[in-house]
Order: structure tokens, then C-alpha cells, then sequence
């Protein structure tokens, strides 16, 4: 995995497919801050205008105030200066008790005027009053100028005998106008500096309100002073919602603070009225500061989750790369090796032959076909986990001790190909076979075992022999088949003569398949004889095929096909059944039939074993079942339980061939055995050598100990039956006895034997 991973970030496509994750977070993040940071701008710009439009607010108020405060200081006292009485007392005539009174008291009781001048039109002093008192004139000096000015400003109409002039009761607060709308009460007020404080200044026309009669000339004026003294301040302060109003000569330079100019109406600088701004500004930022950062939390989670999902998409995406180039890996190579299966040899063959055909590619590809001799038996005997074991170690070594260059593939099983290029032909063939060879040598250790495994290999090579990449694999298999007719353990170069052998038995295999159904097959019977009497205990079944074109073959020839090409279990019970039917009625004898490794194996073989039975009626206790020691050497508890299962059932068990292998006496503690069978080798070497002899002789007796009968076969001479007779052996079976024969010749055996016993021994 980790390598496919790898082969996939190598890929120059799959860098520049790839999304990168890190500019992508990156320019996500920068773009997040930037959009916060405009919007913090755009949050405080917008506080700041806030507050810029409460202070013009406000200071539109204030104006407004400080306008509408002179305005109605001078409405209101108007009251007081449009009377008839008053144009009589103090401008027409002058009434100093009265005065005093109505003016001087009156004003600062009502409108808290602190200072009030009874003023003449041209400006000159009639009367003053200080806070309601008479008081010399003191200061008018001072205002004169100013008092001069506002009465240029409030100029009476003057044609009292204007008949138009039309008269308002004041409760309807209606004053008199003239015939052209215009009010006889006139007014002008501003704001001054009087003894360095500020104040205002109104000036009021006294005119009549009932005897209009008695506006003869230019009235009289009163002009009266009111300080913004600090209670006025504060009034307007509560009044507008302000704190902190004051008046200050000298601009104000705190931040906080707000102000409006105080100018008279001469556009002369008086001062400033100062407060407290009420800027909203930090109200807001206070407020939605909260909802601020939940929106940049918000985002920064937006972020981390989009960051989140970029992620695992490019993660998901990696791993379904990565598990394609696996699955492609996967395709080309066999899991069990590592190696490159056969899908991936044919493609890379037919590429290597078609560019040395077209030249681009120099010299010869040598095929070379291996097979393991002995998988079989291993995977059959020593168990699946060794035999894989095995394989992996094969093609470790392979791949490690041959050049790199050379492709080897694993094709299944025990079947290994390689591929070399190389220049010249059957010499460099002979090169690589004897380098194979070479190598699988060394034996091989596995869980502790050391197992001695040879191979066989067939080379051809292309396109001098052939420029067809499947004739090439083929032509090297014949040629590996070749090697393993010669003994195995060697290789051998394909030749044209090969071709007709191996074509032979690719059709043989079809043939014994319909064998098997068109029963070609048959059986032979060997008996089995008792060895001092020679009395016929049994037989052994041996399968016959004779063939229509090629005569008899032999079995030796035809099971391992059988067993090599699936064959073997249908095979095998075609026997049993035909040997159950065929003997079921034979009187008194045992009938001994081979099994092979592959039936054994078979899931269900104690259960087709109990079906044939009740199907032939066949006695199980006349049966022996033969098996060789090969089966035995798999210690897995299947093969022993599954004798157990057939040696309940009543079948005997006898174990074949014993003394080719070297480890067969071990396997006799791992299973009660009925029977062993002495192998034909053994029994034919005794005669010249003394040491095969003596350990017949502990074979013979180890057997008797543990109650097995011992049978020798192949027992060809007189010289041989004596030996195995003295070793101790209880029957004998071959050729000096009787040769295999057909099921109606052993019938009459056994009739025979009835009448005359020891017929053939007499003879
Ligand atoms: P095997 O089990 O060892 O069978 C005995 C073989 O030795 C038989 O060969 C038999 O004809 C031969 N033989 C008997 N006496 C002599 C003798 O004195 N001298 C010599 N030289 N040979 C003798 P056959 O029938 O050709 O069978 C060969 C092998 O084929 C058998 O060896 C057995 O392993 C296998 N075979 C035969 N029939 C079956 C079968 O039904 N199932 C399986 N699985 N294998 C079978
Ligand atoms: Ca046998
Ligand atoms: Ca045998």
C-alpha cells in the first residue's frame, strides 16, 4: 500500500492534477482576514459618522436653543412693552414710580433680567435697573454701542394714523400689525460680553396696544441683559439632554468635547459654549462587539470546517488514487509472491518480442519455464502453509540471485516464469537452465524443516524459435514436462521433436476424461497370498485403461494425469464403485484398492465412502485401503482423522510402498496402521545386500509389535520369497505368485482354491 502510494506521488500527472491544499488554505485565510479587516473599517468608519452626525446634532440644538432663547426672552417681555400705559409712562411721558415698578421690578421678578435700560431711540439713557433696583448707569457705556445697533435693527412702524393699523386682543396672542401685516412691536436681541460675561441682549420697542393714537413719534426702547450664568446652563443642559454645558472664552481642545461658537450679531467672537459630546460611537462598538466576534468566530469555524473537508476530499481522493494503483498493482502481480503474474508476463513479452522482431531490441527472450518436482507431495503431506511458504522462498530467491534485468513471474502453484533478454540461443539457453538450476541447490528452510526441493525447467526462446509469445510459453513448458520425464531435477532446451510427446499427453488427458464415461477402464486383480502356504488371502485392484489406438497404458503412466488434471476423484470413484460391485460376493478374501493423496483431501471423501457402501452393499471389513506413505507425512489432523472415520466404518488401512521414503517409520506412531507394504525396491535389493536384510527383518518385527500384518511386494524369485519369509513377513504379493488378472480369472482363482489349495506352490 505504502508503495503504491509512493509509485502514485512519483507520477509526474498525479503532481500536477493534485490540489494543494496549503495555497488553498492560505488564500482562504488571507481573504477571510482582509473581509474582517474591511469590515472593522467599515465598522468603525461608520461609528465615527455616527458620531460626527450627533455632534452636528447637537450642536444644531444647541444653536437652535440659544437662538430660540433670545427670541422668547423678548416675546415674553413684550408683553410688558405693548401697553398703552407704558407708552404713556416711560415714552411719551416719563413716570419714574411707574418705571421702577413695571419695568425695573417686573423684569427681574419675571424674566430674571439682571440689567434693564430704558433707552431713548437715539440711544441715550432714560432709566437703568440691576437686578430690579434703580442703579446709576454704570456699564450702559460699556453696551451703548451695541444697545445702538439692535434698535437700528428694531425699527417701529411709525404711521400711527394709519387707519389700516388693526388691533389684537393679546389672549389671542395676536399682537397689532400694520394695514401691511407687518407687527408694531419690534425686536432685536444677540449675545454680548458685558463685565467679561456673556448674556444676552434683548431691545424692545415700547409701543400702545389699544391708543394707537399715541404713537406719535420713535418710541422708546427697552433694552435688558440676562447672564448665561450657570443655572441658564444648566437648564439648557437639562433641557437638551447635555452634560457639563459651559461657556468658555478659549476654544475647547478635548476630544470629547463638543462646542458651539458664541458670535454677537457684529460676527465678533464672543466664546464658546462647551459640553460633553454624546458620541454614539463607543455605544455601538460596545454593543456589537459581542456580535462581532461571534461573526469572526463563525468564520474562523467556517473555515476550519471548509479546511476540514478540503482535506479528507483530498485524503478520500489520495486513497482512491492510491487503491487504483494498488488495484492495478494488484492486477499485475501474484499475491502470494509479489512477483508479476502471468497477465503482466504475456504483456510484457509480447512487447519485448515485437520490438526485437522490429530490431529495436537486440538479441533473443529466452522463456524458461520452472516447476517445483515435489510441490504436490509437500502441499499435499507437509500442508498448505509450508507449501506456500515454499513458494515465497522460491521466488525471494529467484528475484534475488538473478540478474535484474530478468523478469520473473509467478503463474500459480509451483510454476514460475522467467523471462531474459540476451543474445545468441541455445548456448545462452544452457546458461540460464544450468543458472536455475544452480540456485535451487541450496536446500530450503522452513519452520525449522529443511526440505530438499529440486526443480525442473524448460527453456525456448523467440523469435528464433517461434515470434508467437504463446508458442513461446508453451514450447517451454513441453520442454519442462520433457525435463521432468527424465528424472526431474534438470532443465532441458525445447526441440522440435518435443513437440509430438507433449502434444500426447495434452490429449491423453481428454482421452482418460472420456474414459471415465465410456468406460474404457477396467480393473485388474493381483493376488495377495499367504507367504508359507502360498493360499490366496486377496487381491489388490489395479486400474486398467486399454485404448482403443495406443493399447493398454499404465497406471504408473495415467493417475499422476489423472491427479494433475482434476481427474482423480472421479476416477477414483469410478474404481471404488466398480471394484465394490465387482467383488461384493467373492467368498472369504480381502480386496485391497489404492487411494490416492488427492481423494483423501477431498472434503467429502468419508461420505462418498459411506454412499458407495450402502449403494454396492460392500462389507467394508474385506476392504483394504492402500495409501502410501507421501499421505502420512501431512500432519495436520485431517488425513489421520479422516483413516480414523474409514477404520470406524470398518475399512483397513494399509500403508504402500514402505522403505522408499526415509521417514516412514516415524509416521507409523501417528496412526494404527492394518497393513504395511513392503515396496517392490526394497524387497528386489535384499537378495545382494546383507544390511537391507537385517533391517527387514526390525521392519518385520516392529510391525509385529504393533499388530500390523506385514506383505511384501514384488516377490519375483524363489531366492526373495525365502528372505522375506525369514524375515518374518505374512504374505507376499508378485510375480512368482501370480501376475494381475482379470476379474473373472481371479473368481475362478478363488473357486480353484477350494478344490485344490496350494495348486500353484505344487506346480
Ligand atoms: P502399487 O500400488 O505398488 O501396485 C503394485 C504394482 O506393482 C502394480 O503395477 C503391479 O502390477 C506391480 N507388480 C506386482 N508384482 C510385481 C512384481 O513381482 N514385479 C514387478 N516388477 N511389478 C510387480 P501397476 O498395476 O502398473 O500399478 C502401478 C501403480 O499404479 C500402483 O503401484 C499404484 O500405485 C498405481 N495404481 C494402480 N491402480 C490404482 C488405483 O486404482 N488408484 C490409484 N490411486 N493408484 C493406482
Ligand atoms: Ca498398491
Ligand atoms: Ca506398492
Amino acid at each position: 500500500m505504502k508503495l503504491a502510494i509512493k509509485a502514485f506521488r512519483k507520477g509526474g500527472d498525479g503532481r500536477a492534477i493534485a490540489p494543494r491544499p496549503g495555497w488553498l488554505a492560505f488564500g482562504t485565510l488571507a481573504a477571510l482576514v482582509a473581509l474582517s479587516l474591511a469590515l472593522v473599517f467599515v465598522f468603525t468608519q461608520s461609528t465615527r459618522v455616527a458620531d460626527d452626525l450627533a455632534r452636528e446634532d447637537e450642536r444644531l440644538l444647541v444653536a437652535r436653543y440659544m437662538d430660540r432663547a433670545a427670541a422668547s426672552i423678548a416675546t415674553a417681555q413684550a408683553v410688558q412693552t405693548t401697553w398703552d400705559d407704558a407708552t404713556r409712562r416711560a415714552s411719551i411721558g416719563n413716570d419714574p414710580v411707574w418705571q421702577d415698578t413695571f419695568i425695573g421690578q417686573f423684569f427681574w421678578n419675571r424674566f430674571k433680567a439682571d440689567a434693564v435700560f430704558l433707552v431713548r431711540p437715539d440711544g441715550t439713557l432714560m432709566r437703568s435697573f440691576v437686578n430690579g433696583e434703580p442703579s446709576n448707569a454704570a456699564g450702559y457705556q460699556e453696551l451703548r454701542w451695541q444697545v445702538e445697533g439692535l434698535i437700528s435693527r428694531a425699527q417701529p412702524l411709525l404711521s400711527a394714523d394709519d387707519a389700516a393699523v388693526q388691533m389684537r386682543r393679546l389672549a389671542d396672542a395676536q399682537w397689532p400689525f400694520d394695514s401691511a401685516g407687518r407687527p408694531l412691536s419690534t425686536w432685536a436681541g444677540m449675545s454680548v460680553l458685558y463685565r467679561g460675561r456673556p448674556a444676552f441682549l434683548t431691545v424692545l420697542s415700547i409701543i400702545p396696544d389699544h391708543e394707537f393714537s399715541l404713537l406719535k413719534r420713535k418710541p422708546n426702547f427697552v433694552a435688558s441683559l440676562r447672564y448665561f450664568d450657570t443655572g441658564w446652563m444648566a437648564q439648557m443642559g437639562r433641557d437638551l439632554i447635555l452634560p457639563g454645558v459651559m461657556f468658555k472664552t478659549a476654544p475647547p481642545l478635548a476630544e470629547n468635547l463638543n462646542q458651539v461658537p458664541v458670535d454677537n450679531v457684529f460676527g465678533e467672537r464672543l466664546g464658546w459654549i462647551e459640553w460633553n459630546a454624546k458620541t454614539p460611537g463607543p455605544t455601538i462598538v460596545r454593543r456589537t462587539a459581542p456580535l462581532l466576534v461571534v461573526y469572526l468566530l463563525f468564520f474562523l469555524g467556517l473555515f476550519a470546517g471548509a479546511m476540514k473537508i478540503v482535506r479528507r476530499l483530498r485524503q478520500t481522493t489520495q486513497e482512491l488514487q492510491a487503491s487504483e494503483a494498488q488495484a492495478q498493482h494488484n492486477s499485475m502481480h501474484d499475491a502470494m509472491s509479489g512477483l508479476p503474474n502471468r497477465g503482466y508476463y504475456m504483456q510484457r513479452l509480447r512487447t519485448q518480442l515485437a520490438a526485437s522482431i522490429a530490431g529495436t531490441l537486440q538479441g533473443n527472450l529466452f522463456v524458461a519455464y520452472i516447476d517445483l518436482d515435489s510441490f504436490k507431495v509437500i502441499n499435499d503431506t507437509l500442508g498448505h502453509q509450508i507449501g506456500d511458504e515454499l513458494v515465497r522462498q522460491v521466488a525471494a530467491r529467484l528475484r534475488r540471485n538473478l540478474p535484474p534485468q530478468d523478469f520473473v513471474s509467478r503463474f500459480g502453484g509451483d510454476e514460475f516464469v522467467l523471462l531474459r533478454c540476451a543474445p545468441g540461443g541455445a548456448e545462452s539457453a544452457d546458461a540460464l537452465g544450468a543458472e536455475i538450476m544452480a540456485l535451487m541447490r541450496e536446500p530450503f528452510v522452513i519452520s525449522g524443516t529443511t526440505l530438499d526441493v529440486t526443480c525442473s525447467c524448460g527453456i525456448s526462446w523467440g523469435p528464433e524459435q517461434s515470434e508467437d509469445p504463446a508458442e513461446l510459453l508453451r514450447r517451454a513448458d513441453i520442454a519442462m514436462y520433457r525435463a521432468k520425464q527424465r528424472g526431474r531435477s534438470r532443465y532441458r532446451r525445447f526441440t522440435h521433436d518435443m513437440d509430438a510427446s507433449a502434444k500426447l499427453r495434452g490429449e491423453m488427458e481428454t482421452e482418460l476424461r472420456r474414459a471415465i464415461s465410456k468406460d474404457e477402464l477396467s480393473v485388474a486383480y493381483q493376488p495377495i497370498v499367504a507367504i508359507e502356504s502360498g493360499a490366496v488371502r486377496g487381491f489388490e485392484a489395479l486400474l486398467r485403461w486399454g485404448h482403443r489406438d495406443r493399447g493398454q497404458i499404465r497406471p504408473d503412466l495415467f493417475v499422476p494425469i489423472a491427479e494433475r488434471g482434476g481427474l482423480m476423484v472421479p476416477l477414483g470413484n469410478w474404481m471404488l464403485r466398480h471394484v465394490f460391485n465387482e467383488c461384493r460376493n467373492w467368498p472369504d478374501c480381502d480386496i485391497s484398492v489404492n487411494l490416492s493423496p488427492v481423494q483423501i483431501m477431498a472434503a467429502d471423501f468419508v461420505a462418498t465412502m459411506a454412499g458407495l457402501i450402502s449403494e454396492t452393499g460392500m462389507d467394508p471389513r474385506r476392504v483394504v485401503l492402500e495409501i502410501t506413505e507421501g499421505v502420512m507425512l501431512d500432519r495436520s489432523a485431517h488425513v489421520v482423522g479422516v483413516l480414523r472415520a474409514l477404520g470406524q466404518m470398518g475399512f483397513r488401512i494399509a500403508l504402500d510402498d514402505f522403505g522408499t521414503g526415509y521417514s516412514s517409520l516415524a509416521y507409523l506412531r501417528l496412526f494404527q496402521f492394518d497393513r504395511i507394504k513392503i515396496d517392490r525396491s526394497f524387497v528386489q535389493n535384499i537378495e545382494g545386500d546383507g544390511d537391507a536384510r537385517s533391517i527387514l527383518s526390525s521392519i518385520v518385527s516392529l510391525g509385529r509389535n504393533l499388530r500390523m500384518k506385514v506383505v511384501a511386494e514384488g516377490v519375483e524369485t524363489e531366492i526373495q520369497r525365502l528372505l522375506v519369509q525369514t524375515a518374518g513377513c505374512d504374505m507376499a504379493q508378485g510375480y512368482l505368485f501370480w501376475k494381475p488378472m482379470p476379474a473373472e480369472e481371479a473368481r475362478a482363482l478363488l473357486g480353484q482354491r477350494e478344490e485344490a489349495p496350494r495348486l500353484k506352490l505344487a506346480g
